[in-house]
This record gives C-alpha cells, sequence and structure tokens, in this order.
C-alpha cells in the first residue's frame, strides 16, 4: 500500500452484509439495486459509500485504498460514483425537504453515460430514498423497472413500510440492524468521546451512533444534552420557566432525533418505576411516544420545533403526576 492507502473508513458491525456483497461481486451476479433498510443512525450511508468503494476498486473486492479508483473515492471525486443527498439550501440555511425529481433525473443521466475508465460498474447510492419525493419515486421507479446495464443503485433507506412497494420489489431487500453495544462502544471511542461518558451514550445511541455526532468535539452540545437529561429525570416536579429555557438550549444544539431519544431514556424508567393505574401508565406511554414522533413531525409538517415539542413535554410532565 502506498502512503496514501488506507483513506476509506470501513464501517462498523455489517460484516454479514458486506460479505454478501462480496459474494455478490466475485460471482459476478451483481443485484442492480440493494435497498439498505434499517434505522437511522447506525451508518448506513458509510456503509453504501464503502460497497461503492469495494466495487470500483481496480485490485480486488475490498477496497485497497490504493488504487486510482480508491483515491478518487477517498477524495469524493470519483466519476463512476453518485451521491444523491437532500440539497443545501445556502439562503434559508437548511436542507431541502425532500429529493427532487430533477435530482433523480440528473443522477439517471449520468449513470447512462460511459466514462473513460475500465470497470463494469458505475454506482449511486441514494442518501436516503425515504426523501424522494412521489414524482422523484417515479422516476426511479422507471429505472428500476428497465436498469441501465452496468448500473449498481445502492439505496439507503430508514423505514421499508415506506417505500412504494413497487420500487421494494425491485430491489434486492438487505436489513440492517442496529449496531451491538460492543461495535457501538468502538464506534464512539473511534468518534474521540471520553470514557466516562461512554454508559450514557452508548444508552442514547441504542445501536445507533449517528444519533450522538452531533456531541463530538462540542462542549456547549453535551451541556445540553445533559442538561436536558437532568430535566426529564425530575420532569414532574420541574419549574416550567426553566423547562422552557433547558428545552430552547437544547433544540438550538441537538438534532431533533437525538432531543426525542434522551427524553425518553430519562422517562421510560420513571414509567417501569410506577405504581399508578394501568390507565394512568398508557396515558405516559402514548404521551413518550408523541414526543417519539415529534422528529418525523417536524419535517412532515414543517412544525415550530420548540412550541411542538414544549406542548408534548407538558402533556408528558402530566400524565407522570399522575402516574406517581
Ligand atoms: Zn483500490
Amino acid at each position: 500500500m502506498s502512503a496514501n492507502a488506507a483513506a476509506i473508513r470501513r464501517p462498523v458491525g455489517f460484516a454479514a452484509v458486506e460479505a454478501r456483497f462480496h459474494a455478490a461481486l466475485q460471482q459476478q451476479s451483481m443485484p442492480h439495486a440493494w435497498l439498505l433498510h434499517g434505522p437511522e443512525g447506525i451508518g448506513k450511508a458509510m456503509l453504501a459509500r464503502t460497497l461503492a468503494a469495494d466495487c470500483l476498486c481496480e485490485r480486488q473486492h475490498i477496497a485497497c485504498g490504493a488504487c486510482q479508483s480508491c483515491l478518487m473515492m477517498a477524495a469524493a471525486s470519483h466519476p463512476d460514483m453518485h451521491l444523491v443527498q437532500r440539497q443545501w439550501k445556502a439562503k434559508k440555511k437548511a436542507f431541502q425537504r425532500d429529493i427532487s425529481i430533477d435530482q433523480v433525473r440528473a443522477l439517471l443521466a449520468k449513470l447512462s453515460l460511459s466514462t473513460k475508465l475500465e470497470h463494469s460498474y458505475r454506482l449511486a447510492v441514494i442518501d436516503a430514498i425515504d426523501e424522494l419525493n412521489p414524482q422523484a419515486a417515479n422516476a426511479l421507479l422507471k429505472h428500476l423497472e428497465e436498469p441501465l446495464p452496468g448500473s449498481v443503485l445502492l439505496l439507503v433507506c430508514h423505514d421499508v413500510n415506506r417505500v412504494l412497494p413497487t420500487i421494494r420489489s425491485r430491489c434486492l431487500l438487505q436489513h440492517c440492524a442496529p449496531l451491538s453495544a460492543a461495535d457501538g462502544r468502538h464506534v464512539l471511542q473511534g468518534m474521540g468521546f471520553a470514557e466516562h461518558l461512554l454508559p450514557l451514550l452508548l444508552r442514547w445511541a441504542d445501536g445507533r451512533p449517528g444519533l450522538v455526532t452531533a456531541l463530538q468535539d462540542n462542549d456547549a452540545a453535551m451541556q445540553a444534552a445533559q442538561a436536558l437529561d437532568q430535566l426529564a429525570q425530575e420532569l414532574a416536579g420541574c419549574d416550567l420557566a426553566n423547562m422552557q429555557q433547558q428545552l430552547e438550549q437544547a433544540i438550538k444544539q441537538l438534532p431533533p432525533a437525538l432531543i426525542a431519544r434522551i427524553l425518553y431514556c430519562a422517562v421510560r424508567p420513571q414509567l417501569a418505576h410506577a405504581t399508578g393505574s394501568y390507565e394512568s401508565a398508557s396515558q405516559t406511554l402514548a404521551a413518550m411516544m408523541a414526543i417519539l414522533r415529534w422528529p418525523q413531525e417536524l419535517r412532515r409538517h414543517s412544525l415550530r420545533p420548540l412550541p411542538a415539542l414544549f406542548a408534548r413535554l407538558l402533556h408528558l410532565r402530566q400524565t407522570l403526576r399522575q402516574l406517581s
């Protein structure tokens, strides 16, 4: 290997998926579309990029990290690798709500072009297929019905039940499970988190280390996360002005999915140790589920984050008061 080798960082915890992909590559029986489905934050997009690098490597079936193709992959400049994601809108300082038909059409046009490089595949990673709008999904479906020879689509998918059945049936379905505790710990250690924080972070991440990446090298975010955890542990008796302040900080510093997860982790033990009636417990459970749905609802219905979360947490607080 050259000094530039090993630039491609491999994901942790997907040995079985990688083995299946490499077998297809070796047997030259590569499916034209893989649906890599599993919960958000486990590393599916990184897995897809790594598999693409394996597929395009000029030397072997596992990216060598040293050939021209691997170096271009590491520099995100490979002409036969196309990544499609929601676009960043600089004016609004936000990602677009979905992946557009224009993006899918542009991808299909690129896939139809041949390149000067001597290998047989053109790769595309769509991260994530859940974010295609209906027109974009239909454009992709047309491609799947008549795939271009040599093209391989790696479709990252957070919720397989929300994918059109007609798309699903034309892909190889590959389930990707959350990481084991040992793999999760390994990933978090690799991200540079202090050892004493790992038990808490592992609980929040629950096999999905991507959920806590916002806390990496960010003291303000970590403080907001710990303050939110503390607030949720004392939710039934907390001061409302303080609650609003902590939520404001959390929303500034943390992604919605992590906020929901921190609240859930702190409140779940309170439910487990409750002595109230079955009815009170089921009300608390329903209020907790409303908080877990909050991140998705924000995206789908363009809600204002703070009022939407405050209302849900206030309701959860009331149910907890009835519970104890
Ligand atoms: Zn290589």
